[in-house]
């Protein structure tokens, strides 16, 4: 199995992350890579460096505008007097979280300070130097994995870093910049004319959500921790099924707090037989691994042997199949997760 990952990838290093009111160590470490690629060289697979693409595949699920926000952010911010480590929001618009309202108007403002509020939505996105970099690095592992896809193989893993699935058409939030998953999905529409996306990161992936919510080509589904009193909070409830042309394409399959893997082994088995139903030509896993009982912000109870599990479940639907990563945050379970997936994904193969 080919893996793709670009060293580059390791320069965003957010140096910021506040939770309950202060300054707190920062989660999406680059020491998160290493140990990924520690668990790849244990089933002998050592990533590839995907080619430079640039910004064209992102701008096919993303806005020009947010796009073009995310590449001169710092530049931008650099030129600001007494300006601080990072690219931060200090302004926050009110925009409806209504997963149906697809797109909102280009940002009124015109100022620099104004479209940071708009287009960074909460304070877990700060953007240092080189962080664009490893952005759109992120999205071009994620494309280089499609490509493998389209080029025959059955199956493909993007160690992406920063993560893509709360990202939404116009607004990173939850360390997400771009949607590397929806980025990935879009490409695989290609070839496949119906792309199935399962994200089994503990935080519902609002961001993938929002970008197909409307559309019945690519089916989403999301199982993670019940939003009422979990990020992001404002989705990813069971009554989000889809609108207009994509309603009933789109399921949420929240778990209770506390909950372990035979509960999303359970969800795991409504979300394949839906995926069937669908009739997938090809499957996106958006992988996070925060669901692992360690993960410093997660609230499920999985251990790492039944990521193995979550594996040879997404396995058993026989489709071409992209792994992307999503989060992940327990420094010292994230390797054996991914190993353990790997191993339950390629036993049948
Ligand atoms: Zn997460």
């Amino acid at each position: 199995m080919r893996a793709f990952y670009h060293p580059e990838q390791a320069l965003h290093s957010p140096q910021q992350f506040m939770r309950y009111g202060r300054f707190v160590p920062v989660k999406d470490t680059p020491l998160r890579t290493e140990r990924l690629i520690g668990a790849l060289a244990r089933h002998g697979i050592t990533p590839e460096e995907p080619a430079a693409y640039g910004t064209g595949p992102a701008l096919t699920v993303h806005t020009a505008a947010f796009v073009r926000f995310l590449e001169t952010a710092w530049e931008n911010w650099a030129q600001l007097p007494d300006h601080g480590p990072e690219v931060w929001p200090q302004y926050f618009p009110y925009w409806s979280g209504r997963p149906e309202d697809a797109t909102r108007p280009d940002c009124p403002a015109k100022g620099f300070i104004g479209q940071v509020g708009w287009y960074l939505g909460d304070l877990s996105v700060p953007m240092g130097p080189d962080s664009w970099l490893s952005i759109l690095r992120a999205s071009e592992t994620a494309t280089a994995g499609a490509d493998a896809i389209l080029a025959g193989d059955r199956a493909a893993y993007a160690l992406c870093r920063p993560s893509g699935h709360h990202a939404r058409a116009d607004r990173g939030t939850g360390f997400c910049y771009l949607n590397n998953s929806a980025i990935a999905a879009q490409r695989l529409r290609g070839r496949f004319s119906k792309v199935a996306i399962i994200d089994v990161d503990v935080h519902h992936g609002d961001g993938t959500q929002q970008i197909f919510y409307t559309r019945p080509d690519v089916l989403t589904i999301s199982v993670h921790g019940d939003p009422t009193d979990f990020g992001p909070y404002y989705t990813g409830y069971a009554n989000e099924t889809g609108y207009g042309a994509g309603e009933g394409f789109n399921l949420n399959l929240p778990l209770t707090p506390g909950a372990g893997g035979d509960e999303m082994i359970a969800a795991l088995d409504t979300a394949i037989e839906r995926v069937r139903a669908f009739g997938a030509d090809a499957l996106v896993v958006a992988l996070g691994f925060d669901a692992h009982r360690d993960d410093p912000i997660g609230i499920l109870k999985l251990d790492a042997k039944d990521f193995g599990s979550v594996g040879s479940k997404m396995q058993s639907l026989g489709l071409a199949t992209l792994i992307v990563q999503e989060g992940g945050y327990g420094i010292d379970a994230i390797q054996d997760c991914l190993d353990s997936f790997l191993t339950g994904f390629r036993s049948k193969r």
